[in-house]
This record gives structure tokens, sequence and C-alpha cells, in this order.
């Protein structure tokens, strides 16, 4: 972490009381929606959970990111806060499909839903909400897992208009349905969400090549190297969002080159490139390998961006 001790303490101290208040609020939003039926509701507290679990990650993140990896464990935990944005992504995309339903089967049987507690419930929201914007503002800007939090809670400040929203067309028109078509909405931002973090932890979790590095442009920066011949078996993986390895086996003219060539294809990788780790193998002609083939691209079948 770039910034100093203190600056972590009280990112940590910001996302630690905006995670305890959006939690009471998600336990009184659950239990006012169970109460009062409103899809508009229950849709907005399961944006609250979601958004507890995100800044419980980038806490988790932050505490285990300063954890030493460990003869077993060589990369420690980074690879965790992956696996727990497709958890939570999962969890979205559920949570999204049950209100969906839900909400699709209200439009076409409206019950009579009480708009006074939606309104308490959906002022509190908002009230809670720029509160815990204001505590996280100024952490945003300077680490990325508290801007990834933050934006959670913008999303969670759009769901308590939402159902502010539903409860005005209730109170002044008795538009029932309102509350069902504010649940169906905010579903459909539910899912884009969830859409978002499915992508990109899957995509980490399966190796792909980051996004915004082009393999290709690599290749050849590293074959215009004087004495590289061929490159093969290159690798450009992410271990968490931003620390990107490299690794990958060049054919040299003359072995006796090595200490130039490896050199010179360092500077590409870790400062043009800016792979937080590379490896390079230097072979030569004769050097018999019996590498895989199962993890050698054709020229057309690297992914696109
Ligand atoms: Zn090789």
């Amino acid at each position: 972490m770039e910034h100093g001790y203190h600056g972590t303490t009280t990112n940590i101290k910001a996302l630690r009381i905006s995670a305890i208040l959006i939690f009471v609020y998600f336990i009184f939003e659950i239990i006012v929606a169970f109460i009062t039926h409103s899809l508009a509701l229950l849709a907005d507290a399961a944006h609250e959970l979601s958004t507890v679990v995100a800044i419980g990650i980038s806490l988790i993140a932050i505490e285990l990111g300063a954890r030493k990896p460990t003869p077993e464990r060589t990369f420690g935990f980074l690879r965790l806060e992956v696996v727990a944005a497709f958890v939570n992504g999962l969890l979205l995309l559920g949570m999204a499909g049950f209100i969906l339903t839900r909400g699709f089967n209200r439009v076409m049987h409206p019950i009579e839903i009480p708009s006074t507690p939606m309104f308490i419930v959906g002022i509190g929201g908002i009230g809670l909400e720029i509160a815990a914007l204001y505590i996280m503002y100024r952490g945003q800007k300077e680490n990325l897992n508290i801007r990834g939090a933050f934006w959670h809670v913008v999303n969670a400040f759009m769901g308590s208009i939402a159902v502010i929203l539903a409860a005005t067309f209730i109170f002044f028109g008795r538009v029932f349905v309102a509350d069902a078509w504010a649940g169906i909405i905010f579903a459909f931002v539910l899912i884009w969400a969830s859409y978002g973090l499915i992508r990109d932890s899957f995509n980490i979790l399966i190796d792909t090549t980051p996004k915004n590095i082009y393999l290709v442009d690599i290749e050849r920066d590293l074959k215009n190297i004087n004495g590289v011949i061929e490159t093969h078996h290159l690798h450009a993986r992410a271990v968490a969002e931003n620390i990107k390895t490299f690794s990958g086996h060049l054919i040299v003219k003359d072995l006796k080159d090595s200490e130039r060539i490896l050199r010179e294809a360092k500077e590409i990788l870790d400062i043009k490139y800016k792979f937080s780790l590379s490896t390079i193998q230097l072979e030569n002609e004769e050097l018999a390998e019996s590498d895989t083939k199962e993890l050698e691209y054709g020229e057309r079948d690297h992914v696109d961006h």
C-alpha cells in the first residue's frame, strides 16, 4: 500500500463505521419489507446487504493484504478478494432473480402496501447513505477498494430514491403497483452490478489476460530485442486486480547475450507494461523441450478486450 500507516487506519475506520451503519439499517429495512410486503424495500435491502458484503471484502482485503506470503501460500491471500467478489456477484444475481419473479407476479396481482413505512425507511436510507458517502469520500480517492465500496453506496442511494418515488405514487394516487415496478427496476440495477462483479472476478479466476494488456504487443516488443528469434508460452495474469504477473520463453541466437537480453526484456515488462513480477526463460534452438501444447495459443485465438 502506497499510503502510510496513518492513512490506512483512517480508511479502515471509515469502512468499518460505514459497514456497521449500513448493516443496522439493512436489518431494520428487511424487517419493514417483510411486514409491509414491499418489493421496493426488499430490493433495496438486498442491495444494502451486498454493500455490507462488499465493504467487508474491502476490509478483509486491506487486512490480509498486509499479511506476508508464506512458503505454502506464495501469493498470500490476494485471490481471496477475487473469490469473495465473485460470490458477492452471484448473491446479488440470485436476489435480483427472486425480486423479479415476485415483482412480475405482483404486477399481475397488486396488493395494498402502506406508504408511511416506505417513506420512513427511504428517508432514513438517504440520510444514512449521505453520511456513509461523506465518511468514505476522502479515502475513495486514494484506495481502489474503498472506491468500489463508495460506488456501491451511490447505487444504494438510488435505491432509496426509488423507494421514496414508489411511496409517493402510493400515497398520492394509491398506485400500489408502483412498488412492484420500483422493485423490478431496481432488480435490473442489481443484475447490472452483479454482471460487472461476476465478469471481472471470473476473468481473474480463469487467468484471462488482464484488461488493457495486449499480449500481441508484448510479443512484438520482445521479438524486437536484438538477438531474440522467437517467443512462446507468453502468459499475463492478475493475482488480484492490481498485481499483474508475466511469464514467457524466449529463443535467442546466442545464450552468451543472456544478460543484455534479460535486462532489455525486464525493462519492457516491468517499466513499459508495469508487471509486478515477470519471469523469463531464455532458450537456444537446440534446447529440446517437452512443453505442453495445450498452453500454446494460436495467432488468431487470443482474447479481445
Ligand atoms: Zn520454451
